[in-house]
């Protein structure tokens, strides 16, 4: 049975948060004298810290209540409160599927917390009969479950998701970064059939804000006011928010580069296939495509030497590059480059 306060930190759950002069006097006045804010400059107020105008733009986008989302400084600022907020440092552990996104382990390791790594089957998909006997373990507080998963490019199948979900009485998070690029729901449309489930995204990739640090966590509100009560007051500047805010303006421009970067995966995947040294594409729903090929640290040193960069991952997977999809330019230049390398 889920029982929310069985499962947050004690110490969590006691916290008096900090109250911030924005929490303490909420609305419009002519003359702020309570924050200690310098009365010069246009940066000088503090950022509203519950980001309500950007929460309002996503909720109505999405259909879900303002009070399900929290926006953190990234969505890595979101993986690492919700160690702090569920995982006892020593005591807990925490779960993922092999190969992932890294920031699992670094957030498990800041936090002391015991991670155990699941791998995924021969099709990157989770493994039921590896996984099942952990759910029970009562110190297992948190699975991450990252769909599309990074390195790997594949969306997680939704049937072992919902077994899980149904069948772990602690928080399952998923890690939706890049679901912009899949032909997929999110996860957060099923936030009312599961009380445990967590779905992050971020503005880091299709929305094209990697630098503004927008990451956002959907949930039910009581999960949401523990986040709350436990991120830094001003977590995300107004700089940020803006940036987020004019992005939901303008879905014209976030669906034309969604299309663009689509059409240029489809244009990648097939060029790819004509070249000898690449001896397997791995399917993909993400804006990257996972290739194995030959002598891969070769290639990559070679790729570099010309100026062009994209990801070694070949101590997850032997031999594997992830490739970030660019513009149809720098595709061209990847593809030339990888054209001129004989095996
Ligand atoms: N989750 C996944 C799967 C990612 O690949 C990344 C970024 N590489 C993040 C989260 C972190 O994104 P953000 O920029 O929102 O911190």
């Amino acid at each position: 049975m889920f029982d929310l306060e069985k499962l947050v930190r004690p110490n969590i759950l006691k916290l008096s948060p900090y109250s911030s002069a924005r929490d303490e006097f909420v609305g419009e006045a002519s003359t702020w004298l309570d924050a200690n804010e310098n009365p010069y400059g246009n940066l000088n107020r503090y950022p509203d810290p519950y980001q309500r105008e950007l929460k309002e733009l996503l909720s109505v986008d999405n259909d879900v209540e303002s009070d399900q989302i929290f926006i953190g400084n990234g969505s890595d600022e979101i993986i690492d409160l919700l160690f702090r907020l569920f995982a006892r440092p020593g005591i807990d552990k925490a779960l993922t599927f092999s190969p992932t996104y890294g920031m699992y382990r670094v957030s498990a390791e800041i936090n002391d917390v015991d991670l155990i790594e699941v791998p995924l089957d021969d099709k990157f998909q989770i493994d039921l009969n590896k996984t099942i006997p952990f759910l029970d373990d009562p110190s297992l507080k948190l699975i991450f479950i990252c769909s599309p998963n990074n390195p790997t490019g594949n969306l997680l199948r939704n049937e072992e998701i919902e077994k899980i979900l149904s069948q772990f009485s602690g928080i399952l998070v998923v890690d939706e970064a890049y679901i912009d690029f899949a032909d997929t729901d999110s996860w957060y449309k099923r936030l009312n059939d599961y009380p445990n489930l967590i779905v992050t995204q971020t503005f880091s990739k299709a929305r094209g804000l990697a630098a503004a640090r927008l990451g956002i966590a959907y949930s039910n509100s009581s999960i949401i006011s523990l986040l709350n009560k436990l991120k830094p007051p001003y977590n995300v500047s107004s700089l940020n928010q803006e940036a987020g805010i004019e992005s939901l303006k303008n879905p014209i421009e976030f669906n034309e580069q969604i299309e663009k970067i689509k059409s240029e995966r489809d244009r990648l995947l097939k060029e790819l296939g004509s070249i000898s040294i690449v001896n397997r594409i791995y399917p993909t729903d993400a804006n990257f495509i996972l290739v194995e090929i030959e002598n891969a640290t070769e290639v990559y040193l070679k790729l570099t030497a010309k100026g062009i960069v994209v990801r070694n991952r070949s101590s997850l997977i032997p031999n594997a590059l992830r490739i970030s999809i660019g513009t149809k330019t720098e595709n061209n230049l990847l593809l030339n480059e990888l054209k001129l390398i004989k095996s």
